[in-house]
């Protein structure tokens, strides 16, 4: 909620001027290697939300030379194995591609809006899921999101492993109550929801 409400809109490159700020809570760098470095998200989707960052500002990951994009895997390795946190593979329009992703490794695989949360499940088998409502549907009245949510999470009927999210980017004309209203919707569902370990029990 913090980053919706805040609506931060400090001007210039934010990892830019990260780069040339000392390590430290307020900075939030953690790590400075060589030729990147590693901060930690202002607003975190899950703890160890980490980013490791090139020096250089470039467009695109292929503007990079191969030591920066040696640098850029080793820091990830070392986060990983710094913070043992669960992995999210994360992508969106890939419907199409989830069996593919949930083969390739993650804890959790990332959905968007585009297909039903329990067909997608069943597509990516035992790794747990993140999604999906249609981050649109905030935008119509309340209602409409509700109804959407209340959808999504009969989907995921309290399994363990759901984490309920937009699928994916909350847009700019949001408005802030539709999503604290949203997430008062799924806390309430949750709290009703049976605990993960009763869940694992076989009936
Ligand atoms: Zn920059």
């Amino acid at each position: 909620m913090a980053y919706i409400e805040e609506r931060n809109s400090e001007g210039g490159c934010l990892f830019c001027h990260g780069r040339d700020l000392p390590p430290g809570p307020d900075s939030l760098i953690l790590h400075r290697g060589q030729r990147a470095f590693v901060m930690l998200n202002r607003y975190p989707y899950t703890n160890g939300h980490v980013m490791v960052v090139p020096n250089t500002h470039v467009p695109s990951l292929e503007d990079l030379d191969a030591a920066t994009l040696a640098d850029l895997m080793l820091l990830a390795r070392r986060g990983l194995r710094a913070t043992d946190a669960p992995t999210i593979h994360f992508g969106t329009g890939t419907a199409g591609l989830l069996p593919l992703m949930a083969r390739a490794g993650g804890d959790v695989v990332s959905v968007d809006w585009r297909i039903g949360l329990g067909e997608a499940w069943a597509l990516i088998g035992n790794a747990g899921i993140q999604g999906n409502l249609d981050p649109s549907t905030l935008l119509a009245p309340f209602g409409v999101a509700a109804a959407a949510a209340r959808e999504i999470l009969a989907d995921a009927a309290g399994r363990p492993g759901h984490i309920f999210n937009l699928g994916h980017g909350i847009l700019p004309q949001t408005p802030v109550d539709h999503v604290r209203r949203l997430v008062d919707l799924v806390h309430e569902s949750f709290l009703v929801a049976p605990r993960p370990a009763d869940a694992r029990r076989p009936s």
